[in-house]
């Protein structure tokens, strides 16, 4: 199996969940506040003057969200390590793996904190976002003629229901793109346990005495990568003799290679131990276009299952709404599509089974 920044893809899917959840508390955490309450009069002015009590529990909410993040990276880039470790194979490689991953803890450490680091980056504006709508549908909703009780839930229950559909904002990008936190936890996963399933894979092959690699040749390669392909790749800078190396390409370390851009996030390509002698030249494509955009379809299905489940979170405070009966009967469709692609193409087997469970409100 080749050894590829594309191993960390199947861990994304854990932050992802955990940060979905996170949003869809988080909404609901805002329209509890503004439920309730919500057929006195004068409910406008007390909710803009109870403000502080909102920020007092979105503040401890994502306090616990950093605890659980803390608390549950380092076991999911051990798995991420190990995969790559397991990857690069090998004889004995299931006894081997255990030990390989104790000597390397302080690298599976090291990118535990720095993943933390980056998801974390969007807890202020988590914090943000939670005032922000809380203040929005104030003034929404007081901002409408709207007579009796049953209108006035409506009308918040819309308004809410309308800002869970955008998500919660965790992050702006150089063009001004606006990252949902669980697309941007996604990404941030699926690059730095690609980082890690790499390194697994090179520890491994220096711990069966091997060092150099052979770098795939991916279809659609990206430009960053093309000078690579196929080259045979030094891991710890001993260069080979033009014997060990007959009718291949030796382009030098692993380490310059990457500091040129092989191996950046999303890369396709992958690497396998080179082994002199044994190893053929002309390696085919590794890379399954297929396989890569069935998983790109599941988490857009997992998307829209997870946009619904905020808009019910959003809509449920204000009791029986029409608007919550829409986003409901949505959830099912949405749940029932995702359902039945995965039972026809049976993808669960590619995606890490961790599962992090956000702590109730
Ligand atoms: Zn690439």
């Amino acid at each position: 199996m080749p050894v590829s920044p594309d191993g960390g893809a199947r861990f994304a899917k854990v932050l992802a969940d955990l940060y979905g959840d996170a949003a869809q508390h988080l909404i609901a955490l805002v329209a509890d506040r503004l439920a309730a309450g919500i057929t006195d009069p004068g409910w406008a002015e007390r909710k803009l003057s109870d403000v502080l009590r909102l920020r007092r529990d979105a503040q401890r909410f994502v306090t616990r969200l950093a605890d659980q993040v803390d608390a549950s990276l380092y076991e999911l880039l051990a798995e991420a390590y190990s995969a790559g470790v397991l990857a690069a194979g090998g004889p004995g490689v299931t006894e081997a793996q255990a030990g390989i991953v104790a000597t390397n803890r302080g690298a599976v450490q090291a990118y535990a904190a720095e993943l933390a680091g980056t998801v974390q980056t969007t807890h202020t504006r988590i914090l943000r976002t939670a005032e922000d709508v809380y203040r929005r549908v104030i003034a929404d909703v007081a901002g409408q003629v709207v007579t009796g009780v049953q209108t006035r839930r409506e009308a918040a229950a819309r308004a809410v229901s309308r800002f869970a559909q955008q998500g919660v904002t965790g992050y702006v990008d150089a063009k001004g793109r606006n990252w949902s936190i669980d697309t941007y936890a996604e990404m941030a996963t699926r690059t730095t346990a690609g980082q890690a399933h790499l390194q697994g894979g090179i520890d491994r092959y220096q711990q069966q005495g091997r060092y150099l690699v052979v770098i795939s040749d991916a279809p659609e390669e990206c430009s960053l990568c093309r000078p690579w392909e196929r080259t045979v790749l030094s891991l710890t800078g001993r260069e080979p003799t033009p014997g060990e190396v007959e009718g291949h390409r030796y382009g030098g370390t692993l380490a310059q290679a990457r500091a040129a851009g092989l191996f950046h996030p999303q890369c396709r390509h992958s690497m396998a131990g080179f082994i002199p002698g044994l190893t053929r030249p002309a390696g085919r494509p590794t890379a399954e276009p297929e396989g890569d955009a069935l998983r790109q379809r599941q988490r857009a299905l997992e998307r829209a299952v997870r946009e619904s489940k905020r808009r019910v979170a959003a809509a449920e405070p204000f009791g029986d709404t029409a608007q919550l009966a829409r986003d409901r009967a949505l959830l099912r469709k949405r749940q029932a599509a995702l359902r039945e692609f995965v039972a026809e193409h049976d993808r669960k087997a590619d995606v890490s089974r961790r599962r992090v469970n956000l702590v109730s409100r």
